[in-house]
């Protein structure tokens, strides 16, 4: 699959459900409204859709939510889905999760294919961590991670950078990923959905600030490691650990993009950054041939675009793409 500017779209990230078992203050408001249940796309339908991208191309497939773990038979698809991995079609299954139900699922994951796996944690603090997620308890991810590295998951870390709230535990992020062998990546906020804008103003911090107050204590490594996305990384010398740098806000990434996104609805998103996207459930329903879907999914691709559009800015009233990131999946 190409687009009109050339790029392989090769990645395709699938949010499974919208609902999630936290409520990150940056991610979504404490009264969220779900969608109805008829309208998520079954198990059986989302492996339908995921195994008629990977015919078409699809190399790497990453299952994100909401929490992808809260969904209900969720290993059904993971194992169902482990099977392009076996025939080679697939190079890797992975997802990202925010941990809490690692202690269950890890060795499944496994057993499934699932080599790497993302997880989100903002903080070490237990108290700030359940300031952060309203909901979260941050023994139950610590648990969950343990019983990712003993069934032999290689994890890297996911922190938002937040003014004012985790800005002060970056060195002690890297000391500690470097201690559990985990790669960090710091991710700067992104203006998607409604939360309150000027507490997200408040909670914006460039990633250049950060980088230069890391670099006075760690000695930061080029590298040319890239994973296709919008990460750049480096190795922090005295860990040997990569370190990656998300800045979406402040750094144009879009010209190396090869993913897509799917949300649960099997609406089918081109950019994170815009919000042109396209009905693939319909397709999905109207024949039991693949034909129909395939056809939309090419035309969709046609439609990528060249880039994103995010701005925060004061003037801005709403945020630069009205769905919440729980919706297409970080
Ligand atoms: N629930 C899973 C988790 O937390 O890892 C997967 C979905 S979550 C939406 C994916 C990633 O998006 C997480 O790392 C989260 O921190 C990040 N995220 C959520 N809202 C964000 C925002 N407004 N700006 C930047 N990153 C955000
Ligand atoms: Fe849930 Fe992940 Fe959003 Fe936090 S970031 S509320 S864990 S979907």
């Amino acid at each position: 699959m190409q687009d009109p500017f050339g790029r392989t779209i090769s990645y395709l990230r699938v949010s499974v459900t919208d609902r999630c078992d936290f409520r990150c203050n940056y991610c979504m408001a404490e009264d969220m409204t779900f969608l109805p249940k008829a309208d998520v796309l079954s198990l059986e339908e989302l492996d339908r859709l995921c195994s008629t991208f990977v015919r078409l191309g699809v190399r790497k497939l990453r299952l994100t939510g909401g929490e992808p773990l809260v969904r209900r038979g969720i290993m059904t698809l993971i194992d169902s889905l482990g099977r392009h991995l076996k025939t080679g079609a697939l190079d890797e299954l992975t997802l990202t999760t925010n941990g809490s139900q690692l202690d269950r699922y890890a060795e499944g994951l496994v057993a499934a294919g699932v080599r790497r796996i993302n997880v989100s944690l903002d903080t070490l603090k237990p108290e700030k961590f359940t300031a952060i997620t309203r909901w979260g308890k941050l023994e139950k991810v610590m648990s969950g991670l343990r019983a990712a590295r003993a069934a032999g998951l290689q994890v890297k870390i996911n922190a938002v950078a937040l003014r004012g709230v985790n800005d002060d535990e970056f060195d002690d992020l890297i000391a500690w990923c470097g201690e559990q062998g985990f790669d960090l990546v710091l991710i700067e906020v992104m203006p998607m959905g409604e939360i309150g804008e000027a507490a997200r103003l408040d909670q914006y911090l460039p990633l250049s600030m950060a980088r230069a107050a890391i670099q006075r204590k760690w000695t930061l490594d080029e590298t040319d490691y890239r994973t296709g996305g919008p990460a750049r990384y480096y190795v922090v010398r005295e860990t040997g650990r990569r370190l990656g740098f998300i800045t979406p806000l402040t750094h144009n990434f879009c010209e190396s993009c090869n993913r897509v996104r799917l949300t649960c609805t099997g609406t089918l998103y081109m950019c994170l950054g815009q919000n042109d996207a396209a009905d693939l459930r319909a397709p999905l329903r109207q024949s039991e041939s693949d034909a129909t879907l395939e056809a939309a999914i090419l035309e969709a691709i046609q439609r990528k675009p060249k880039g994103h559009d995010f701005v925060i800015d004061r003037r801005r009233a709403a945020p630069a793409v009205p769905r919440h990131m729980s919706v297409t999946g970080g």
